[in-house]
């Protein structure tokens, strides 16, 4: 049978975009529906912005630091509106270019809301469109626990285009949005707490990594409460929001976040009309080739709820295009040894196994750890210091996790990956010469 497409892609985000441009790269006939913005999550309301806005927040320690320099720079101000301006300015611009891509890849795009109608069949605006392969790829929406009040609270979506810095913030969980978000408040100036319901942030990082940057953020002004989770909140009639934790205990705010976890975004996309199987946690489930349960289905990214990261995204996206159209070119996604940093102030970043990963695997680890100032801090008045750990292999000597907290540690980690994708030793790393003076190099001279 005739189809109108041979792939027809449902979201324009990181892994939409990737997979309807290559798909059409390789001669077929592909079509992207998109219902809100091009680029989807990490383009608009993830990874880019928040990068700005991180940007945007450090300069509140740069420009104190300045000082042992010998600059003198008064009167600094911050304007939160000044940055968020900017930023859509450079979203708009990021959109168009993501528009260019998929157009002159000769992909159909529809900027509008798409359903499923049965395994070869979508709908959009009222017309239906047939494909031999229909590739889901739909993303997430942030979660919030249903407490009373929560309609006072917001989220990273909302957090973006606030219209002013709120004076005191309260932002609650602890994962990489909330320590992310909190380092971006408190550097712009906001009195910022930050609640998590567990013992210590960032769970799954490495233990030494937590404790250093749990210290590092309090150095730094942050109020971090552990062990503590909002009951409910309420407005009161000066518009101020107040939020009852689990003890009875109060906190007065201008501005309730939540970072608690992400769900897949189902809405409205028709699964009631086709045999697409969800898993036990609710996002879609896969078989190892992406294809859903109604195998013209396929499905990637943060719907299917795996890593919810954007290059673990474009990899998905890439194989099924490869699958699908370059079958000979196909390789499988890679899921170890996935790099990936937490943008707080200082950045954490890692890849390969944590110390209680590798412990709990069984290898016998050698540990190696480097903590230090950073040269350009030791003409400043910052307490800041940096963390380096190796964790390896005691029987292989193989290299078996990364970590880092400090400044630019995803751009340092970025480039260990490929050494612990290629299977690096200790040994490898001890003979390999340092690029003096950097912090980087810390990581080939540890002992
Ligand atoms: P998305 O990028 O979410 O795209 C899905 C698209 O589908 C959306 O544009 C949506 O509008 C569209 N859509 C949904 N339903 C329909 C429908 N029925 N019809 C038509 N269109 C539809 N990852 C990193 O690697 N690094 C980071 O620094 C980072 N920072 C982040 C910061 C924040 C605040 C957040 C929220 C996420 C961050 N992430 C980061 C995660 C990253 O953004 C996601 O993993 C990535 O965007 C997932 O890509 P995706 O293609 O699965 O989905
Ligand atoms: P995470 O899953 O990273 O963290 C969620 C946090 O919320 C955890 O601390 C969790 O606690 C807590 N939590 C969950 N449910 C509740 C609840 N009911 N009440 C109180 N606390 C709760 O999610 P995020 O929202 O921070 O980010 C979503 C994903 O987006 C990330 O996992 C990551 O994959 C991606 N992302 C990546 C970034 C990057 O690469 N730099 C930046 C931002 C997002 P507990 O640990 O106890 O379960």
């Amino acid at each position: 049978m005739a189809y109108d497409f041979d792939l027809f892609v449902i979201g324009a985000g990181s892994g939409g975009v990737r997979a309807a441009r290559f798909a059409a790269g390789y001669g077929a006939r592909v079509a992207v529906a998109e219902s809100r913005y091009l680029g989807g999550t990490c383009v608009n309301v993830g990874c880019v912005p928040k990068k700005l806005l991180v940007y945007g927040a450090h300069y509140a320690e740069d420009i104190h630091e300045a000082k042992g320099y010998g600059w003198t720079i008064d009167g600094a101000r911050f304007d939160w509106a000044s940055l968020i301006a900017n930023k859509d300015r450079e979203i708009q611009r990021l959109n168009g270019i993501y528009k260019n891509l998929l157009t002159d890849s000769g992909v159909t795009l529809l900027e509008a809301h798409a359903r499923l109608v049965d395994a070869h069949t979508v709908e959009v605006d009222g017309k239906h469109y047939s494909a031999e392969y229909i590739l889901i790829a739909t993303g997430g929406w942030p979660f919030v626990p249903d407490i009373p009040g929560r309609e006072h609270a917001i989220t990273s979506n909302e957090a973006f285009y606030l219209d002013a810095l709120p004076r005191r913030v309260l932002v609650v969980g602890g994962g990489y949005i909330a320590v992310e978000f909190a380092s971006i408040f408190h550097g712009c100036g906001a009195d910022t707490k930050l609640l998590y319901r567990g013992e210590l942030f960032l769970r799954g990082f490495d233990g030494s990594l937590r404790d250093h940057l749990k210290d590092e953020l309090i150095k730094k002004g942050l109020d971090l409460q552990f062990n503590a989770d909002i009951t409910r909140i309420d407005k009161q009639a000066d518009g101020t929001l107040l939020a009852t934790l689990e003890e009875g205990r109060t906190l007065e705010a201008d501005c309730i976040f939540y970072a608690t976890g992400r769900r897949p975004m189902l809405d409205g996309l028709g699964l009631e009309n086709v045999d697409v199987a969800l898993d036990k946690r609710g996002y879609i489930a896969i078989d190892d080739q992406f294809r859903t349960t109604t195998p013209s289905i396929l499905a990637i990214g943060d719907v299917i709820g795996r890593i919810q990261l954007t290059p673990v995204a474009l990899a998905e996206g890439m194989a099924v295009a490869r699958q699908l159209f370059r079958p000979e070119e196909y390789r499988p996604v890679d899921y170890q040894n996935i790099a990936t940093a937490v943008f707080s102030l200082p950045n954490m970043a890692t890849v390969g196994l944590t110390e209680e990963q590798a412990r709990e695997k069984g290898h016998k680890v050698v540990l190696f750890e480097s903590r230090f100032r950073p040269m350009k801090q030791t003409m400043t008045d910052s307490l800041e210091r940096s963390l380096m750990k190796l964790v390896v292999d005691a029987e292989t000597d193989k290299v078996l996790g990364c970590h880092m907290a400090g400044p630019e540690a995803g751009e340092i980690i970025q480039g260990l990956a490929v050494a612990l994708k290629a299977g690096a030793t200790k040994r490898i790393f001890d003979d390999t010469a340092g690029i003096h003076p950097t912090a980087a190099e810390e990581f080939v001279t540890m002992r």
